[in-house]
């Protein structure tokens, strides 16, 4: 089916079933003005790497030593409400026309930050998981900004090379654990490339480490990681896991 046809389907579906906005139950917009402005954007002072807002760094950031394959590390947004309820929506309810909102943001820090990618990918779904969700909420967020931007969307760039379990509720140790040498590139597709990788919410940045890693011992040139929204610490973990604890 062409996306003329969806698009057209799914305004039929609004018709019928009218959707409600994530944010504030607003009846007849899936994202509307008022929680867009509502967004708690990640603004500077933040480290130049890895983004991190220095409010929140202990001491001195570490990023050199945790991510040390991704050139620069950025999220627009904290994973709080009402942005988070928008991602759980596009995530776990399937409102799949939050595509076009959320990759707004990554369309916004690609201009902001004169972003200059030879490719976008996702962080891949493994495909356990690609099975329950039935989609990669990444790879609808890379495709959609792929598009915005006039850049080729590749899935074949990027594996998971074994089973891992899901990030949310794991300390950052365990994280790193948990996804390291998890993922595997292809050489003839990002050799020499610079590399766009796309996720829907960054905690520690394990995950994007080990994609980049990934692609640049599969000889990639420059990796950049853009996500919608970065989780917070908090006592009990991060607010990924605090905010929806059954979301696993
Ligand atoms: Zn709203
Ligand atoms: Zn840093």
């Amino acid at each position: 089916m062409n996306l003329h046809l969806i698009n057209l389907g799914y305004g039929l579906l609004d018709l019928l079933f009218p959707p409600n906005c994530p944010g504030c139950g607003l009846l007849g917009l899936h994202w509307c003005e008022h929680c867009h402005n509502k967004v708690n954007k990640i603004t500077p002072p933040f480290c130049e790497h890895c983004g991190n807002p220095q409010s929140l760094q202990l001491k001195r950031c570490d990023c050199s030593q945790t991510i040390p394959h991704l050139d620069l590390l950025r999220s627009y947004a904290f994973y709080l409400p009402p942005l988070s309820s928008a991602i759980h929506q596009f995530k776990y309810n399937r409102d799949f026309m939050l595509a076009n909102s959320l990759a707004f943001y990554l369309h916004n820090m690609y201009n902001e930050y004169k972003l200059e990618s030879d490719i976008i990918i996702p962080v891949p779904l493994n495909k356990k998981r690609l099975r329950e969700r039935g989609f990669n909420q990444a790879g609808l967020l890379a495709n959609n900004l792929a598009k915005k931007v006039g850049l080729p969307y590749v899935t074949q760039a990027l594996f998971r090379t074994r089973k891992t379990r899901s990030q949310v509720g794991l300390s950052r140790l365990e994280r790193l654990a948990n996804v390291q040498d998890a993922f595997s590139a292809t050489p003839a597709i990002v050799e020499d490339k610079r590399i766009l990788i796309i996720d829907d919410v960054t905690t520690t940045g394990a995950t994007m480490e080990a994609c980049a890693k990934a692609l640049k011992e599969a000889g990639a040139k420059v990796i950049v990681g853009l996500s919608i929204a970065r989780a917070l610490p908090t006592s009990n973990g991060f607010s990924d896991h605090e905010i929806y604890p059954t979301s696993v």
